[in-house]
């Protein structure tokens, strides 16, 4: 059957109607038979510009072709993230429900800027970041907004210290060419995410106002190398105005000391943010809440749901206790976005750079209604189960090692074959495992260096990963650790 396209106007809704059935078959057949399809592409760079035309269409074409090429096009060039053997990264699984969601906000599309532009848009966000804040324990007095990415957001975090920074008033005289303005110095652990450089960047601090802060044997900021940091600096002449604690560093999950870090930034009056955007989401497990102790004193705080809460991709709640701050930093309204109702609604366009802003929110509600708490806790003590077997096979197995602790579920390890011992030769059977396992299109890991050691992944986060997942995982790395000795 062929559509053809109309004249003028949208797609008839029947057309719509015909193909939307089509395409949600096409996607519960895809996550049905998921275990059959190869998690990583098998095309080469380049090859899908090749398989398509060099310019758009300029008649319109049949939806059935286009669906079509789907299958020809896209499919062969996917990295598969919703797939169960996606353990790279911090792999993000996007659930039916988010699915649903998704839809829903495509067909509305509306602009969430003020609430007058959509006031279930503003009210929902509203709702739902306060249900998932009391969701993961934190504290009340949190105010919330979703912004695209964690990168987003602690960029706003760290616009907002500088706001905050003692009587600079940057929003209106900049940083430049001001004689009585200190250097503005940041602090973060050596493992923070590069997210929180680039915000930094972003605000005007530069690489050389960033001060990384020294680890303890377990990957996390040393507290007492913080406080000498920002003493030194003073005395040097510094003004120290943010400090970025980690909650699940992004190579081993390594949780900075928030009690600490927070005790020394009320101290010393630094704005504390807590980039816990993929660690945080373990909380709403209620016996992991510990790993946002401390987080009560946080000025902000970013979590990601499109991370490990099943939301997809993109979706970041960042939690402030001074939003009056962030919108002192942001807030710009032209007479063209004023409204009657601007004295007693939040207009959420004033606390961030975007003025456009999806409406994010119905998916959230969707997966937290859709699980609940603890449908959702459940999921995660699961995803801790599934790792700790994994991380015990790796510590019983005598030709592989872990490389660093595993307070959530990423496990850091490496083959370290008998009778090898030079850190350059594990280095490249590690790389060359880690090319073969993935190049077999049944499971995806990557790597990261820890000390100059090539470590491997494993990130158990996924829905749909099950145990038979893991274990497929374990066997493939042994019989290719195998296949590379026996070439040796
Ligand atoms: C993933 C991650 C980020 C970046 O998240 P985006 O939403 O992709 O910007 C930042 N910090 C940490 C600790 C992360 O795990």
């Amino acid at each position: 059957m062929t559509n053809t396209t109309p004249a003028i106007g949208d797609m008839p809704p029947d057309d719509f109607r015909r193909y939307g059935h089509q395409l949600v078959d096409w996607i519960a057949d895809f996550f049905e038979r998921i275990d059959d399809v190869p998690v990583t592409a098998s095309m080469p760079p380049g090859e899908l510009r090749t398989r398509l035309p060099r310019a758009a269409p300029s008649m319109g074409e049949a939806m059935d072709t286009i669906l079509a090429d789907i299958d020809r096009v896209i499919m062969p060039a996917m990295t598969h993230w919703n797939h169960p053997a996606n353990f790279a990264y911090f792999n993000s699984s996007g659930s039916s429900p988010g699915i649903l969601g998704e839809m829903l906000t495509a067909a509305f599309n509306v602009n969430c800027m003020t609430w007058q532009s959509c006031p279930a848009g503003t009210e929902l966000e509203r709702v739902t970041l306060d249900w998932l804040r009391d969701s993961l324990g934190l504290p009340s007095d949190l105010w919330g907004i979703i912004y695209d990415t964690a990168s987003s957001a602690s960029m706003h975090a760290i616009a907002a210290a500088r706001e905050q920074a003692a009587g600079l008033n940057v929003r209106e005289q900049g940083l430049c060419g001001r004689p009585e303005v200190p250097r503005l110095r940041l602090y973060s652990s050596e493992q923070a995410h590069m997210s929180i450089d680039k915000g930094a960047l972003t605000c005007g601090i530069g690489t050389k106002g960033i001060r990384k802060i020294p680890l303890d044997e377990s990957f996390r900021m040393r507290p007492e190398l913080l406080q000498q940091a920002i003493t030194q600096d003073r005395s040097d002449g510094w003004l120290p105005f943010c400090v970025v604690a980690t909650v699940g560093t992004t190579s081993t999950t390594a949780i900075d000391p928030v009690p600490e870090i927070a005790r020394i930034c009320q101290q010393e009056g630094i704005w504390l943010h807590v980039d816990a955007a993929h660690g945080g989401i373990a909380a709403i497990e209620p016996g992991m809440r510990h790993v946002l102790d401390g987080c009560e004193h946080a000025d902000s705080i970013v979590v990601n749901p499109h991370k490990w809460m099943f939301v997809p991709i993109d979706l970041s709640a960042f939690y402030t206790r001074r939003p009056d701050v962030l919108k002192r930093a942001f807030s710009l309204v032209p007479d063209y976005l004023k409204s009657e109702h601007d004295t007693e609604v939040e207009n959420y366009m004033e606390y961030g750079v975007p003025l456009g802003r999806r409406f994010r929110a119905l998916k959230l509600w969707f997966v937290l209604r859709y699980f609940g708490a603890e449908g959702l806790a459940q999921r995660i003590r699961e995803h801790f189960r599934l790792a700790g077997m994994f991380a015990d096979w790796v510590e019983e197995h005598a030709d592989f090692e872990q490389l660093a602790p595993v307070p959530l579920t990423t496990v850091c390890f490496r083959a370290h074959p008998r009778g090898v011992d030079a850190d350059e030769q594990l280095n490249s059977i590690n790389d060359r495992l880690m090319n073969a396992v993935n190049a077999s299109g049944r499971m995806f890991i990557t790597q990261t260096k820890l000390n100059g050691v090539t470590v491997l992944r494993l990130v158990v986060s996924h829905l749909r990963t099950e145990e038979v997942h893991v274990r497929g995982a374990w066997q493939l790395l042994q019989d290719k650790l195998d296949d590379l000795m026996a070439l040796q």
